[in-house]
């Protein structure tokens, strides 16, 4: 661990406790997506005290606190920190990033920080992962009707090579097939090609600017040297101030795409949980990266890797119609979920009563029925 004595004393100096006042009665604010709102805007105000200190001049918050906010148990052992509870579980380590929310593979911003005996995570990972997985309901409400499809590559940029097909064609398919399951739904489609054609990425973007669409799904395959990695992953944009998964240092700008960093996560979370499901392939996570289409999107985004070309198997599956429609059957069933958390509902009354912390799952350990309680 790199504890230094400076960093003691910023912990003694910067630890400050945060209370709201009316919460202790369950008068005031009650409602834990307001905390958070005023958390994330530094405000001096929470629902709950929310303990933080400054560490490399990147803020964490006490895991005790965000364990407690959940109402789920947390539980320490030599290489990290479980919270978890009947129907939730989230697994984070202090030596590597890759942990689980709810058993599904995500890489977290940072590892969890141990100093002076107590665990502590980025407000980062708080309030942009672990938030927008374990909620019901997000804050930032959408209502879906246009989606745009970006198959990658295209024309003379084949993408990652195939046993069968490469990546351009399959990708090409997928994103045919998901257009068409969307339009039969009634949703509006825009897709940034139809053909073999490559239009630069930032043709891709600027369509996006063009039409306004609700949510943008870029379709991929992956390729890696070794042969034997198969899986799918789903990528969001990284947070300003965080690494992104294959990074190690840090970058601060803050892009037109981290406006919707909480939906990111969710949008995410929910498609790679019903494609693993619909699709039975190996776990590669939820992850963060910098991609061009993601960190200049005008709206909730990801890039989805479909799997492994590279793996000779996934290869020939990938290219196969089966696979494809169990992979259009995963992107829609985790659209609909990622519809329901957005949805707006139609009076304040109603929402307060639906309620904004509950788990994904809905049960009665919500963050807003324990704050209401207090
Ligand atoms: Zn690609």
């Amino acid at each position: 661990m790199m504890m230094k004595s400076r960093f003691v004393f910023l912990l003694l100096l910067l630890s400050l406790v945060l209370s709201l006042p009316g919460a202790e009665n369950g008068a005031g604010s009650a409602d834990p997506a307001e905390a958070l709102r005023k958390l994330a805007g530094q405000e001096t105000k929470a629902a709950k005290p929310i303990r933080y200190i400054f560490y490399s001049g990147v803020r964490y918050v006490l895991l005790f606190d965000v364990a407690d906010f959940y109402g789920l148990t947390s539980q320490y052992t030599k290489k990290g920190v479980v919270l978890y509870s009947s129907t939730r579980r989230v697994e984070m380590f202090y030596e590597k990033r890759e942990g689980s929310i709810n058993g599904t593979k995500t890489f977290f911003l940072a590892p969890v920080l141990y100093l002076d005996k107590r665990p502590y995570i980025t407000e980062s990972d708080f309030l942009r992962v672990i938030d927008p997985a374990l909620r019901t309901r997000i804050s930032r409400k959408q209502t879906i009707r246009t989606i745009m499809i970006d198959p990658g590559h295209g024309g003379s940029d084949p993408g990652a090579k195939g046993p069968v097909q490469s990546e351009k064609q399959i990708n090409l398919l997928i994103a045919v097939k998901l257009k068409r399951a969307l339009e039969k739904l009634g949703f509006r489609v825009i897709m940034t090609r139809t053909g073999d054609t490559f239009p630069a990425l930032k043709d891709r973007t600027d369509m996006a600017k063009k039409y306004k669409p609700d949510l943008f799904i870029s379709i991929h395959c992956n390729s890696a040297a070794n042969t034997a990695v198969r899986g799918i992953e789903t990528f969001l944009v990284t947070p300003a101030g965080a690494c992104s998964t294959a990074d190690k240092t840090p970058q601060s700008t803050r892009y037109t795409g981290n406006a919707y960093d909480q939906n990111n996560y969710r949008l995410a979370y929910d498609v790679h949980r019903s494609l693993l499901k619909f699709t039975g392939c190996e776990d590669r996570g939820v992850r963060h990266a910098r991609f061009f289409v993601l960190r200049n999107s005008v709206c909730p985004s990801i890039l989805i890797e479909c799997g492994f070309l590279s793996n000779d198997s996934e290869g020939r599956l990938l290219a196969s119609n089966e696979r494809q429609n169990k992979i259009v059957a995963g992107i829609l069933s985790g659209l609909a979920r990622y519809a329901e958390a957005v949805k707006p509902l139609p009076n304040p009354a109603e929402e307060k009563k639906a309620g904004t912390g509950a788990a994904a799952s809905g049960t009665q350990s919500s963050a807003g029925g324990k704050t209401q309680k207090r």
